[in-house]
């Protein structure tokens, strides 16, 4: 949804409706809006506001790219190292693979 905001031009509303995120599940959400603020509703009042942050690791959401990596095949649990918070750029902690937040498979 886009929003009109003071502070940008523009502002997306990622709505989760019935369920409490943990930690894990907002920060899953940083890859996508690496600079969100999370407001959690509960009872149709603001409950917690939480700033969003990208995890020094990210294990088992994404799927390497490269063919020739080990997690390909077997089933090893990813674990992507997110080596620039600010410009998201990622590594294969297997293959050493440096990717880019479109290369990787959900
Ligand atoms: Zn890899």
């Amino acid at each position: 949804m886009n929003v009109p905001s003071n502070k940008f031009e523009k502002k997306d509303i990622i709505k989760v409706e019935n369920r409490y995120l943990e930690t894990d599940e907002t920060n899953k959400l940083s890859l996508i809006a690496p600079h969100a603020t999370i407001n959690i509703i509960k009872d149709y009042k603001l409950a917690e506001k939480r700033k969003i942050q990208l995890p020094d690791f990210i294990t088992g959401i994404f799927k390497c790219p490269n063919l020739r990596c080990v997690t390909i095949g077997e089933n090893i649990k990813s674990v992507i190292e997110v080596i620039d918070k600010e410009k998201i750029i990622l590594k294969c902690k297997y293959c050493g693979r440096i990717l880019s937040i479109d290369e990787l498979i959900f």
